[in-house]
C-alpha cells in the first residue's frame, strides 16, 4: 500500500464526493458519511470548501425519522458548464451543459458534405453557437468533449479513423487553441457508456456492456466499475466481430461484421432490399412493423435475430450484470425487448432470462453527446472516468 498524507486523503475524499454527487445529485452530510466510510465531521469540513468554491449549495430539508431534519448538499447547478459535441452519421450536434448535465443550450447541423474541413467548421461554428449566447458563462466553462464514431488518439487530438464515415486523421488541436479550453475526444459508445453509468438507467451497476445501435455499432465496457479500454483504446469494436463467417460486405473491408446486420444502416438496407421502397429511417421500417405490414414484419424480426447473435457472444464473453442498448433504436424498446430477451436465452445452456438483463437505454439520443460532455467535469476535478 502507497501511504498517504493528511492532504492527499482530504483531496482523495473530495473527489470521491464529487464523484458521488455526480450520481446521486442529492445527499444529506451523514449520506455522504455512510456511502464513503468517512466521519461526519469530515464531510462537513469538505462539503464547506466546496460551497466556498461556489460549487455545492445547501438546498432544503431531507425528511427526518426524528431529531433535526438533516440538510440536502447539491452542486450549485449553473456553477460550471461544459459542451459536448456528437458527430453523427450526417449531423453535428453541441450543447452546453451544467454541472447536473442540463442541456442549456441545444444546437444541431445537418452536414452536406462529411470531409475534415467541413467537420472542424461545423464544430467551431456550433461551439460558438452554444457558449456566445451568454458571455458570463465562459469563465465557467470546464472544457470540450466529443463523441466520435471511431478509434480515437488523445495525446494527438486526433480522430485516426472512422470507418462508416469514410473519415481519417482529423486533428482537433486548432480548435483547442482557437476555443482556450481543454479538449477530450471520446468514442460514441465509450461516451455512451459512461453516460449510462453515471446519469442512466446502469447507474448501480458494476459491470455494463453498452451496445450503441447508430450507423455502425460500437461497444462500451464498464468492468468493476471501470471502463476498458484495451491496450491503444481500441477496445469494444464490437461491431466488426464476426456474425457470419463470408457473409454481408461491411465498409472495414472484412465480411460478416455484427454491424452489417444489426446497425441502423443494415435495417433500413434489408428492408428497402425486400421491398424497393426507399425508405431512409429506422422509424420508417419499424412503424410499418407496427402497423403489421408483412415483409417489415420479416425485416424486423430477421434484425433482431441478427441482434441477438452478437449480444448473445457479448454475454458469453463477459457475463455482466447488464447490456444497454442504445441509440435511435433504444425508442423501440417495446418492440424488441420481449423478443430479443426470448432470443438470447432460449436454447441457451448457460444462461436463463433474468440471469443477465437487456435493457435500453433510458437516455435515448442524448446518451453519447452527455457522456462527452461528462467528460470535462471529470478530468477537471481530477477524477478517474470509473
Ligand atoms: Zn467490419
Amino acid at each position: 500500500m502507497i501511504a498517504l498524507d493528511h492532504s492527499d486523503i482530504k483531496t482523495n475524499n473530495k473527489k470521491r464526493i464529487i464523484s458521488l454527487l455526480i450520481k446521486e445529485r442529492e445527499l444529506t452530510k451523514l449520506d455522504i458519511s455512510r456511502k464513503l466510510d468517512i466521519s461526519v465531521p469530515t464531510a462537513t469540513t469538505i462539503v464547506g470548501e466546496l460551497s466556498e468554491e461556489g460549487l455545492v449549495e445547501e438546498a432544503g430539508m431531507a425528511s427526518s425519522t426524528g431529531g433535526r431534519k438533516p440538510v440536502i448538499i447539491r452542486f450549485l447547478p449553473n456553477s460550471r458548464y461544459t459542451i459536448g459535441v456528437d458527430l453523427g452519421k450526417d449531423y453535428i450536434r453541441a450543447v452546453l451543459t451544467n454541472l447536473d448535465s442540463k442541456i442549456i443550450e441545444d444546437r444541431r447541423r445537418e452536414l452536406k458534405t462529411i470531409d475534415k474541413d467541413e467537420v472542424l467548421k461545423v464544430t467551431k461554428e456550433l461551439i460558438e453557437e452554444v457558449i456566445n449566447l451568454d458571455i458570463n458563462k465562459n469563465s465557467k466553462l470546464l472544457g470540450i468533449g466529443l463523441s466520435l464514431p471511431g478509434i480515437v488518439n488523445q495525446e494527438e487530438l486526433k480522430l485516426e479513423v472512422a470507418t462508416n464515415f469514410r473519415l481519417k486523421n482529423i486533428s482537433f488541436k486548432e480548435l483547442q487553441t482557437y476555443f482556450n479550453l481543454p479538449i477530450y475526444l471520446e468514442n460514441e459508445a465509450n461516451a455512451g457508456a459512461l453516460a449510462e453509468s453515471k446519469l442512466g438507467i446502469a447507474k448501480n451497476l458494476n459491470n455494463l456492456i453498452y451496445v450503441s445501435i447508430t450507423e455502425g455499432i460500437g461497444g462500451g465496457i464498464f468492468i468493476n466499475n471501470d471502463m476498458y479500454r484495451g491496450r491503444d483504446r481500441r477496445a469494444g469494436e464490437i461491431g466488426h466481430m464476426c456474425i457470419a463467417k463470408g457473409g454481408r460486405q461491411c465498409n472495414c473491408g472484412r465480411k460478416g461484421c455484427f454491424e452489417t446486420y444489426a446497425s441502423n444502416r443494415a435495417l433500413i438496407n434489408s428492408y428497402i432490399e425486400k421491398t424497393n421502397v426507399k425508405v431512409k429511417t429506422i422509424d420508417e421500417v419499424i412503424n410499418r412493423y407496427k402497423l403489421g405490414e408483412e415483409d417489415a414484419v420479416k425485416v424486423v424480426e430477421e434484425y433482431i435475430d441478427n441482434l441477438s447473435e452478437g449480444i448473445e457472444s457479448l454475454v458469453f464473453i463477459f457475463n455482466p450484470d447488464y447490456i444497454v442498448i442504445g441509440g435511435e433504436i433504444s425508442k423501440y424498446s417495446e418492440v424488441l425487448s420481449q423478443k430479443l430477451s426470448d432470443k438470447i436465452f432460449s436454447n441457451n445452456e448457460f444462461y436463463r432470462e433474468g440471469d443477465v438483463s437487456i435493457l435500453f437505454s433510458s437516455l435515448g439520443d442524448d446518451s453519447n453527446i452527455l457522456g462527452a460532455s461528462l467528460i470535462p467535469v471529470f478530468n477537471s476535478f481530477g477524477l478517474d472516468i470509473r
